[in-house]
């Protein structure tokens, strides 16, 4: 596209900024902390109201609480809509509007935004409430640079604002596409912490296991008389650390973001237990398993290598008996890195501001994977940093907001021209 396009980008850009950056203020003053998912409702009027006034066709969508963990507020779920043409491509841009609690070691209130030094500060700034904010305002962004260029734009932009990624995202983009609320959709974008210039189109898988060991308990003034789970469970763990360094070996060919997490994983202990007393031989033990999985495996081949070094431990030790409970299972999942959605992301980056967009393998699981297990092609890319997220004095630099915010804008006159 032309100078004149990417100047008249940044001119609407440049007009809105103010009050993109007061509905990041905004929302980072409402404190969604999750878990258990506080202050929904406040927050889903909030994001409602603003898609409404900026004259977006806005939807809320509640989704049944019991499926969640329980706790907190109503899990709603706002989808606004903006409709160019009866026909043609549809681009959506979602986010989700929890945080993780603030933590300690703040500088600032986490709950309290502070601009300062081109730096917006707050628990969220990066994940990924500037982010969402920003995408509120994308669709009516690229309606106002098409009506100056007078360019002809067809389909539909939506945004979305979900609740509960940090606990999984059932309830958020989970919901939304079980129920085909959003569906049928060409390109979702998720502006999650990539720094910008990362585009997440690949996550690992995971697979989250319980081991719980039994043996005998017994008085433990006489030991002999017990089979200790505690120690069995230790020389367990011994072969799953040698089984883990094996695993590192296999490193998957896409790169990742941060660099080095393309390694399959084993991480033992995350949580464990045993025993009742000081002074009982432990009759039980257990500990869970986090292992991450490569896009090149699937969990049921990790599944089968843990339990064969489960079965050769049973082997050499008999009397223990242990068993296995599944916590959680998630698939590898993606799309190629030459796929035409990164392409055209990566264009974006490299028309508007003349970066390289680098396609990466996430470590992490990312609710593109919603909209990628019912064919719609998502990928992850936003201005926020990931060494921020979750962290104290969590803060988004607002030049890279407003970068992502112009290539956003230019991507959807691009991908609904
Ligand atoms: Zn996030």
């Amino acid at each position: 596209m032309s100078q004149e396009v990417l100047r008249s980008i940044s001119a609407v850009v440049d007009r809105y900024f103010g009050r993109v950056l007061k509905l990041a203020e905004e929302m980072i003053s409402v404190p969604t902390v999750n878990p258990p998912g506080l202050n929904y409702e406040e927050l889903a009027e909030l994001v409602a109201d603003e898609m409404d006034e900026l004259g977006l066709e806005v939807s809320v969508h509640e989704a049944p609480h019991e499926e969640t963990d329980g706790g907190g507020s109503k899990r709603l779920n706002v989808l606004g809509k903006l409709t160019f043409g009866p026909r043609g491509p549809s681009i959506h841009f979602h986010g989700h509007y929890d945080v993780v609690p603030a933590g300690g070691g703040w500088s600032t209130e986490p709950f309290r935004p502070v601009v300062k030094d081109g730096k917006l500060y707050g628990r969220g700034a990066s994940d990924m409430k500037a982010a969402l904010a920003a995408s509120v305002y994308v669709p009516v962004l690229a309606r106002e640079a098409a009506e100056e260029l007078d360019l002809r734009l067809r389909g539909e932009a939506l945004v979305s604002a979900t609740p509960d990624e940090e606990t999984g995202g059932q309830a958020g983009a989970g919901y939304l596409v079980e129920k085909g609320i959003v569906r049928d959709v060409d390109y979702t974008i998720v502006p999650e912490p990539t720094s910008l210039t990362y585009i997440w189109h690949v996550q690992k898988g995971c697979l989250w296991l319980k081991v719980v060991l039994r043996g005998r308990e017994a008085h433990g003034s006489i030991p002999d008389l017990g089979l200790n789970a505690f120690e069995r469970m230790a020389e367990l763990a011994l072969r799953l650390v040698e089984h883990d360094r094996a695993l590192r070996s296999r490193v998957s060919k896409t790169p990742a973001y941060p660099e080095g997490a393309n390694r399959a994983s084993l991480a033992i202990g995350g949580m464990c237990g045993s025993g009742e007393a000081v002074n009982v031989v432990p009759g039980t033990a257990w500990f869970t398993i986090d292992r991450r999985v490569l896009p090149e495996e699937s969990t049921r081949e990790a599944e089968e290598a843990v339990m064969a070094v489960i079965r050769d431990f049973e082997r050499d030790n008999p009397g223990v008996e242990v068993r296995v409970e599944e916590l959680l299972r998630i698939e590898p999942s993606g799309i190629p890195a030459d796929h035409e959605f990164v392409r055209m992301v990566r264009k974006a980056l490299s028309d508007v501001l003349g970066l390289e967009g680098k396609p990466v393998l996430c470590p992490g699981f990312l609710n593109t994977r919603y909209f990628v297990a019912k064919g719609m092609p998502a990928v992850a890319w936003g201005p926020g940093d990931l060494e921020q997220a979750h962290s104290p004095d969590e803060h988004i630099e607002l030049p890279k907001l407003r970068d992502w915010l112009r290539a956003a804008v230019y991507l959807v006159l691009e991908s609904l021209r």
